[in-house]
C-alpha cells in the first residue's frame, strides 16, 4: 500500500479540476502547475494537484490499488454501522441522534457527552462520530509525515521538553541539505505525498534559508509541504508560500488566554492567534488545536478550542493530551486518559463533521491500542516520523515520544492496521461538486 493513488483528470477549468478515481470524483486546483490535460494522469493531496504522474507509472499502481480499493472500501462500512440507539428518551440518546443527522449539539450538551464516564455510553459516541465519518468523508485516511529538523528553541512553554530553559538535552539541528536529503528518502523511499517540516523556533535558521528549504523541497520532492516552525514574521510566512509551502501546522495551544499566558510567559495569546488568522488568509492550510490536561483547563475551555480552532478554518484539527516532560515546570502534571481523548475525538466530530482529524503521537503513546481506538472514534489522519534517527533521539518534546522502532516497520504495522479496519492511506481531496 502507498500513501496516495494517481487519479485521472476528467475537466480543467480557470485552474480547478475534476479528478477521477475508479468512478469516484474529486475536485483539486492545479496551483500553478502548467501543461496538465484532460486524461493525464496526477498525485492530489488536501485538494492541490501535487505532480503529475506517467501513465504507465500510474497504470502500474492503479492495477495494485484496484481491488483493494473496493475491499477496504466495503470492510469500512461493515466496521463503521450505526450503533444502536435505544429509543428511550435518554439525554445521550437524544444527543446522539441529533449529532448523527449532523445537528449543532449546545454547550451544554456538548459538555454531557464529555463528562460520560460509564464505559458503554463512551462505546457509544465513538460509533456514532465513526459513523459519521464514514458516511461524509468515507474511508481515506491520509498518513503525512513529520520531518524535524532543530529541537533548538527560544521558547519557554511550560509544558515543553525542549524549552529553552532546560539544559539537560542534547541540542541538534539539521543543515540544509540534510533536511533536504531526509526529505528525498521520506517522499522517493518510503512514498510521503505530504510533509511537515518542524522545528523550535531556532533563530540559527534566517527566513532566507526557511525559504530555501521550503524551494528546495518542493522542487526535488514534488510534495504537499506544511511548515511548523513558531511564530515568525508574517512576512517570512509570506515568502515560504510563495516557495511552495502550503500548509502550517500552529497550534494556539489552548483558546484560554489566562491559562495561555501563565503558560508561555515569552509569547502572547492574542498575537499567535492573529499569526493564525493571517496565514489562513494568505492561503495556507491551517492544521491547528490545543493541547488536553492543562492546569486549570476545564471541559469549557476544551470546547472553546474546537471553537476556536473552526472560526480559524482548521483543515487539520490536531489535539493532544499533554505528556509531562522531565526538566519542565510541568514534569508533575496529570497525564490526561485515553477515554478523555476519544471523546473530545468524537466530539470534534460532532461540531465539525467533515473534518480531518488527527491521531496525535501523543494519543498514541496513551495505551497500545489508542490510535485504533481515536480512528474508530471519528480519526481520519496520521502522521509518521520520518526524521533522521540522532535528530528523532534528540527531538524529545516529551517523555516516549520517540520510537525505536524504524520507519519501515511503523509504516507496515500502520498499513496493517489500516487495512484491518478498511481504511485506505490516500488523500483524495475534497468531493467534487458539480
Ligand atoms: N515550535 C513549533 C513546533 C514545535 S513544538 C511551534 O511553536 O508550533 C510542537 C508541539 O508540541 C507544540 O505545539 C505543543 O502543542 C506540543 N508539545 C510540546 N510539549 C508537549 C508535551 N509535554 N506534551 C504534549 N505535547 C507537547
Amino acid at each position: 500500500m502507498c500513501y496516495a493513488m494517481p487519479g485521472v483528470i476528467e475537466s480543467i477549468r480557470d485552474g480547478h479540476v475534476s479528478i477521477g478515481y475508479f468512478g469516484q470524483r474529486r475536485e483539486a486546483i492545479t496551483d500553478g502547475l502548467d501543461g496538465l490535460s484532460v486524461g493525464d494522469y496526477v498525485y492530489s493531496q488536501n485538494g492541490f494537484i501535487i505532480r503529475k504522474v506517467p501513465a504507465d507509472e500510474a497504470h502500474k499502481i492503479l492495477e495494485t490499488w484496484r481491488d483493494l480499493f473496493s475491499h477496504l472500501k466495503e470492510e469500512d462500512s461493515r466496521q463503521s454501522e450505526k450503533p444502536h440507539l435505544a429509543n428511550d428518551g435518554s439525554k445521550l440518546s437524544r444527543i446522539l441522534l441529533k449529532a448523527a443527522n449532523c445537528g449543532a449539539l449546545s454547550d451544554d450538551e456538548l459538555l454531557s457527552l464529555m463528562s460520560t464516564t460509564a464505559d458503554h455510553e463512551i462505546e457509544l459516541i465513538c460509533q456514532t462520530a465513526n459513523n459519521l465519518r464514514h458516511r461524509l468523508l468515507d474511508n481515506s485516511c491520509c498518513v503525512h509525515g513529520i520531518l524535524e529538523f532543530s529541537n533548538v528553541c527560544k521558547q519557554g512553554c511550560m509544558y515543553c521538553g525542549i524549552r529553552a530553559a532546560n539544559t539537560n538535552i542534547n541540542r541538534l539541528r539539521l543543515s540544509i541539505d540534510e533536511i533536504l536529503s531526509a526529505a528525498i528518502a521520506a517522499t522517493e523511499r518510503y512514498g510521503f505525498k505530504t510533509l511537515v517540516l518542524q522545528s523550535g523556533e531556532d533563530g540559527h535558521y534566517s527566513d532566507d534559508d526557511l525559504v530555501e528549504i521550503v524551494r528546495r523541497v518542493r522542487e526535488k520532492c514534488g510534495v504537499l509541504l506544511f511548515v511548523s516552525v513558531g511564530e515568525r514574521s508574517p512576512e517570512c510566512y509570506e515568502r515560504m508560500y510563495k516557495a511552495g509551502a502550503r500548509g502550517a501546522l500552529l497550534r494556539f495551544e489552548t483558546s484560554n488566554r489566562r491559562i495561555y499566558e501563565t503558560l508561555h510567559p515569552d509569547s502572547n495569546h492574542e498575537e499567535r492567534i492573529d499569526l493564525l488568522r493571517k496565514l489562513s488568509r494568505m492561503g495556507y492550510l491551517i492544521a491547528t488545536g490545543s493541547l488536553i490536561g492543562l492546569p486549570g483547563q476545564s471541559a469549557k475551555d476544551i470546547i472553546e478550542d474546537i471553537r476556536l480552532a473552526k472560526s480559524l478554518n482548521a483543515e487539520m484539527y490536531t489535539f493532544s493530551p499533554l505528556i509531562p516532560a522531565p526538566d519542565t515546570p510541568l514534569a508533575n502534571a496529570q497525564r490526561p486518559n485515553l477515554n478523555d481523548m476519544l471523546k473530545l475525538t468524537s466530539v470534534i466530530r460532532f461540531i465539525v463533521p467533515n473534518s480531518r482529524i488527527l491521531v496525535t503521537t501523543a494519543t498514541e503513546l496513551l495505551r497500545g491500542d489508542a490510535r485504533e481506538l481515536s480512528l474508530r472514534a471519528g480519526g481520519n489522519s496520521l502522521m509518521l516520523n520520518v526524521t533522521p534517527k540522532a535528530m528523532r533521539l534528540a527531538y524529545e518534546l516529551y517523555p516516549g515520544k520517540t520510537s525505536a522502532i524504524s520507519l519501515s516497520d511503523q509504516i507496515q504495522s500502520t498499513t496493517d492496521l489500516l487495512k484491518s479496519i478498511g481504511r485506505a492511506p490516500t488523500d483524495l481531496g475534497r468531493p467534487y461538486v458539480a
